[in-house]
């Protein structure tokens, strides 16, 4: 008999529909569990931030899928999606009012913009670096050996002060303000290979968007949307279920045999506050930062096809980048990094803040003056993960926390990565390691 057929299916929850829960609910589906996933906010997404620009549906977050994402695109392919455009990587940079492009399809040229970003001993370290991600893959993910090396050897200081000056204005800001809404002080050495690597990918768009994945997935496993976990339901140690509350009504216990909570970490420490405190106070550790994207249609292309998108370093707008390759009249403005932390939102402050930035495209890239059609403006209050200093030590506190817990595993941006692969990872993974526990305990 297979062992498949001797599990009994269990009653299981997966909290948080994001990439991180939705892949650890397809997983448990996939290997015969019950599931449904619990989510707090009125559409499943989360940080894909699907949205409406005028009459067409966008993505306001996530959205750019590297060709090594092999997780993320088992999972689409599982709910019958998988048609891609090609976007690649491509941002510019402005030193001595040279663009300095950096483009996935343009290897040689690109190796050397940056070697003009910064010294010889940056850029060797840099290509040091990168050979160690391209030959062991973990090296793409937090937790991993050489990076946690690196990460008990430097992570005494932040990252501003590991790279020179020159590079780190140059290069390491725009990526580490891209991928973690951070300034280089504000994240630590060790878990700066999570940014190589992205920088190392070529880029990919779902043709579709995210919504027909979403549509597929909510044919298979049920979404309870709306709902939000207040905390677990521990009976004799273990894992009996979730406490829910329903469109803010009172809240009501609901058994479960299993439980994954896949959202961010100041989420999960919330719901696990009163049950595990400990654990609780470990996650609150993990820093998050804000970003605000501001999504423009215009009445014509802004963008050309050698030049998408530009990142700055001399206002409150980090990037503006075009939607897609061929969609270049509708732009990306994001705001994020120090200056970039909007607090004012209106519509005077937004209008003001688009005209500045269409002035630089202008200047810089010889943008045409365009009509505005419709714009969307999304803010993001914990936008991305800025990780801990001495990552492999809060993970490992981390997984000695939840192994105390039967029934209970954790997804999320902050354990291997804010990339969606990463968190596409960490849902697959604890599904297993759920659905292990469940069978073994059938
Ligand atoms: C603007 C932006 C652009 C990005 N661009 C890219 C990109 O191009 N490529 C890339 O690889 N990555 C990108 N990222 C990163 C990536 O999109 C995210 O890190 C990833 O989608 C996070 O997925 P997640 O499932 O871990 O978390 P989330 O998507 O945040 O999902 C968590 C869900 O849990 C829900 N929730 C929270 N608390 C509760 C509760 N108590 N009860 C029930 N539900 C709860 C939330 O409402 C949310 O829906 C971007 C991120 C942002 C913000």
């Amino acid at each position: 008999m297979s062992a498949e057929r001797t599990v009994r299916r269990r009653r299981t929850a997966v909290v948080g529909s994001g990439i991180s829960g939705l892949n650890a609910a397809l997983r448990l589906e996939m290997l015969g569990h019950s599931v449904e996933v619990i989510e707090a906010a009125d559409t499943a997404g989360g940080r894909f931030g699907v949205d409406r620009l005028g009459d067409r549906q966008v993505m306001t977050g996530g959205k750019n899928i590297g060709r090594r994402y092999t997780e993320f695109r088992r999972f689409t392919a599982e709910l019958g999606v998988d048609a891609y455009d090609s976007f690649g990587y491509n941002a510019s940079r402005l030193k001595n009012g040279e663009i300095l492009t950096l483009d996935s399809e343009r290897r040689g040229k690109t190796l050397a913009n940056i070697r003009k970003m910064g010294s010889a001993r940056d850029f060797a370290r840099l290509v040091a670096m990168a050979a160690r991600i391209r030959q062991n893959d973990s090296n793409r993910f937090l937790g991993s050996s050489y990076f946690t090396r690196l990460s008990q050897r430097h992570d005494h200081a932040p990252l501003s002060s590991f790279f020179g000056a020159d590079m780190t204005d140059m290069l390491i800001r725009p990526m580490v303000i891209r991928n973690n809404g951070a300034e280089p002080d504000e994240v630590s050495p060790g878990t700066f290979g999570t940014n190589l690597a992205m920088l190392m990918d070529h880029y990919d768009q779902l043709a579709g968007g995210i919504q027909p994945a979403l549509d597929a997935f909510a044919k298979r496993i049920p979404v309870r949307t709306g709902t939000r976990a207040e905390s677990l339901v521990i009976r004799d140690g273990k894992v009996a279920g979730l406490r829910l509350s329903e469109n803010g009504a009172p809240a009501e216990d609901v058994e479960y045999d299993g439980v994954v909570i896949a959202t961010p970490a100041y989420a999960t420490s919330a719901i696990l506050r009163d049950t595990h405190p400990a654990l609780a106070r470990r996650l609150s550790d993990v820093r998050y930062f804000p970003s605000t994207v501001v999504l423009v249609e215009y009445d014509r292309d802004m963008f050309n096809e050698e030049v998408r998108a530009l990142a700055m370093d001399d206002g409150p707008c980090s990037n503006a980048g075009s939607y897609g390759k061929d969609e270049r009249h509708i732009v990306r403005y994001t705001y994020s990094g120090r200056k970039g932390r909007l607090t004012d939102l209106s519509p005077e402050n937004i209008d003001r803040l688009t005209s500045e930035t269409e002035a630089q495209l202008r200047r810089h890239l010889g943008a045409p003056r365009a009509e505005r059609v419709n714009t969307l403006v999304k803010h993001w209050e914990a936008a991305y993960s800025g990780y801990v200093p001495y990552h492999a030590e809060f993970l490992a506190d981390v997984r000695k926390g939840v192994a105390t817990v039967p029934g209970l595993e954790l997804a999320g941006d902050y354990i291997q990565g804010v990339a969606i692969e990463p968190c596409a990872r960490t849902g697959g993974a604890a599904a297993v390691r759920l659905a292990n526990h469940l069978g073994a305990a059938s």
